[in-house]
């Protein structure tokens, strides 16, 4: 009789115990397919001793039904699953579909069937088979996926089908990728580069575990680099990871990489679709993907044999997951590196203060790139004091940037406005009676996008036309959009020069690789001379001919006064100066700021990085603040006010009395109702050496709550809201 231990894809479930047919072979790591009630469900065998079950009797136990042909979860992420479970508080099995995270690639078919259209009308053309077919132009997908894409049911893609309107290809999902070649153009290094280089290269020959950061301005040839030490993992047969912050960085990633090393790399991302994602996670679970780059999700993934993790823009904020298992992929990705005995390259021009600790108590070995490769120098910052030279009324472009922007324009030069705010205007109000559009759902404003016409939430996300009229008072044409976004900044660009080709560049207009290509080659080939952009724009891309930045609201990021809400500024401004200049012609940025005194503003200006940060980690070591001291936030939400309420009182009520924790709130979230629940919150602070998420879990297992209260436990958390 072999019993076995199985954790299934199902985070409500525990660990379960099953029977091991006879003649049937599984061992810790074995993906398998096992009986649930009259369900099947996929699942990983686990070792008995770390997984702890409710004892069965051995008549008791189902069969296994089957163990599929895949090499195994192997142990270093076995244990790496285990800690993310420990460390943030989530069930096993939620972090083991992250590794399992391609259902349908585990049976072995060599191919699926995709749908396309053809070209052909149907000659019944109902207004659902129109926007269909307009929707799905130039796309191939399971049913589903094209039905999700065209905003309708599969029943009307199904009738296109049988219409002869769209039709069934059949896609070879087994097919290898192509092998990155580590000889194809080597690039020829400058000296700073080759001592970083060369350090990376013995690190990855070595296999040991090995963490760096590597700290380089913007534009130094950071990803030169770490290239070498990805080719020194593809001459040593292993497999390395590339993890990048944003699924709009991957396209220009991979046409570089390709330059590099003859093909594109392996990419993996939510954008994929079914087949694509399948034919990427077989390849990395046989070892045959010998490069893959990613967004966070890529992380969990089953590596055959990995020899490097690299974290490019380690310290975006995007790493942090913040929903369902709220993991750092940053920080993951070193515990991933120490279990697998792997180097791992942090790459970043801010570091995070958290990371620049490590690398000063000698825990991370840090590698400097201090000057840009070749010619290029670092852009002049420079503050437009918005008291001593203000925009005209209505206006938010102060003239002196006014004129910066013409003299780029008579250059031929191209330039870029940032504003961390999508849409037109952040908020929304009546001007006869003062109504303000909110979201019926979220405690936030509804934001008007013009280019599509709508009232949205940025939290989640919805929609409303613009009403004519206000629905308080009724009075007709009175609604004013207040203060500016993107769109209404572009607007203004344009009033101002009605020459200029302009492009606006956030999530709304760029949300696939697809068309962050399409704006990167307009950029390259000189179409476009004025880029409006939000967060998105301040990272990765490379311009040669963008010499001059105007930062819009310096003081924007400063209000929200969280933690790291200074660190943040200073971080999200330098990289988005160092979009400026990074070819032959020097840059030069404007920051307009009504405080040109602001630490934050001050050290821009004056490039004292270093300064800025003492300071900063000095006041957060006083205040035991992270990475001094631990904190981890509880949400406690529920429809229903009354419940989220005594849930979250009864949670502060039952905290543990503990030396060196404090536990604070409960209190309305500052977003105090999202999606339409009703939302409290703690903040437990607590001294680094306490075993502060086994506090967690004892005191919140302890309780019972109705059954429409969610408690979610964020630890390390970068929001507050
Ligand atoms: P970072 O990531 O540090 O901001 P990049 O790696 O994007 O900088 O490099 C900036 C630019 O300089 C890129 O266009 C890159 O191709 C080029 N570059 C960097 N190092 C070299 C090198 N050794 N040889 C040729 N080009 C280089
Ligand atoms: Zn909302």
């Amino acid at each position: 009789m072999s019993r076995i231990r199985v954790i299934l894809l199902n985070a409500a479930l525990g660990p379960l115990d099953y029977r091991l047919p006879h003649g049937m072979v599984a061992g810790p790591g074995s993906i398998v397919l096992a009986p649930l009630g009259p369900r099947q469900l996929a699942g990983v065998v686990w070792e008995p001793e770390r997984a702890e079950t409710q004892e069965v009797g051995d008549n008791r136990l189902r069969p296994l039904i089957q163990v599929y042909d895949l090499p195994p979860v192997a142990e270093p992420l076995r244990r790496l699953i285990e800690w993310t479970a420990d460390y943030y508080l989530a069930p096993l099995a939620a972090v083991l579909r992250m590794t399992l995270a391609s259902a349908s690639a585990l049976d072995g078919a060599r191919s699926v069937t995709e749908y396309r259209p053809t070209g052909h009308v149907p000659e019944r053309l109902t207004p659902q088979r129109a926007q269909a077919l307009e929707r799905i132009e130039g796309r191939q997908g399971l049913v589903r996926e094209l039905a999700l894409a065209a905003d309708v049911s599969d029943g009307v893609i199904r009738g296109l089908v049988k219409a002869g309107a769209v039709e069934a290809v059949e896609v070879s999902i087994d097919d290898p990728f192509p092998r990155p070649d580590p000889q194809h153009a080597p690039p020829q290094l400058e000296d700073a580069q080759k001592a970083a280089a060369r350090e990376l290269v013995l690190a990855v020959q070595e296999a040991e575990f090995a963490p760096f950061l590597l700290d380089g301005v913007t534009g130094s040839g950071k990803t030169e680099v770490y290239f070498e030490a990805i080719a020194e993992s593809l001459r040593m047969g292993s497999q390395t990871l590339v993890l990048l912050p944003e699924i709009a960085l991957t396209e220009p990633f991979l046409k570089r990489f390709a330059a590099r090393f003859g093909c594109e790399p392996v990419a993996w991302h939510s954008g994929l679709r079914q087949s694509q994602r399948r034919r990427a996670w077989r390849a990395v679970a046989t070892g045959q993907a010998k490069v893959v780059v990613g967004a966070r999700s890529a992380l969990f993934l089953p590596y055959r044999q990995l020899g490097l993790i690299v974290v490019d823009e380690a310290h975006e904020v995007s790493f942090k997951q913040e929903d369902g298992v709220q993991y750092h992929a940053r920080d993951v990705a070193v515990m991933r590196a120490k279990l697998e005995r792997v180097p791992v390259v942090l790459a970043s021009a801010t570091p995070a203060l958290e990371t620049r600790h490590m690398a000063e108590i000698g825990v991370y070995r840090e590698l400097k790139l201090p000057d840009r490769y070749g010619a290029a120098e670092l852009p002049e910052i420079r503050a437009v004091d918005l008291l001593q030279d203000p925009p005209p009324r209505g206006r938010w472009l102060a003239p002196s940037l006014v004129r910066e922007i013409e003299v780029n324009l008579n250059a031929g030069e191209q330039s870029l406005l940032f504003l961390n705010r999508r849409g037109y205007a952040p908020l929304t109000l009546c001007r006869a009676c003062g109504h303000r559009f909110q979201c019926p759902n979220c405690t936030a404003w509804m934001v008007e996008h013009r280019l599509v016409h709508r009232l949205a939430c940025h939290h989640c996300g919805h929609l409303m036309p613009p009403p004519r009229a206000c629905p308080e008072c009724e009075e007709v044409d009175s609604l004013v959009p207040v203060g500016p976004g993107v769109e209404r900044i572009a607007d203004e660009v344009k009033a101002l020069f009605p020459d200029a080709r302009t492009a606006i560049v956030t999530s709304d207009t760029i949300w696939s690789p697809a068309k962050a290509a399409e704006f990167v080659g307009r950029m390259e080939a000189g179409a476009i001379d004025i880029v409006v952009g939000t967060q998105l724009v301040t990272k990765g891309y490379h311009f040669p001919n963008l010499t001059l930045v105007g930062v819009v609201d310096a003081d924007l990021g400063l209000s929200g006064g969280d933690l790291r809400a200074a660190e943040r500024s200073f971080q999200q401004i330098s990289q988005v100066s160092g979009r400026a200049g990074r070819g032959e012609k020097p840059g030069r940025v404007l920051v307009q700021t009504h405080e040109p005194q602001a630490p934050v503003i001050s050290a821009l200006i004056s490039g004292d990085a270093e300064g800025f940060y003492e300071a900063e980690t000095d006041s957060r070591r006083e205040a035991a603040m992270p990475p001094f001291g631990r904190l981890a936030g509880i949400i406690v939400s529920s429809e229903d006010l009354a419940e989220a309420t005594e849930a979250a009182r009864l949670i502060g009520r039952t905290a543990p009395r503990v030396e060196n924790m404090a536990v604070f709130g409960p209190a309305p979230a500052p977003l105090a109702m999202l999606r339409g629940r009703h939302r409290q919150r703690l903040l437990v602070h607590a001294a680094r050496s306490l075993p502060v998420q086994d506090i967690i879990r004892e005191w919140l297992d302890a309780l019972e709550h109705p059954r429409g209260v969610r408690v979610a436990v964020d630890v390390d958390p970068y929001s507050f809201l």
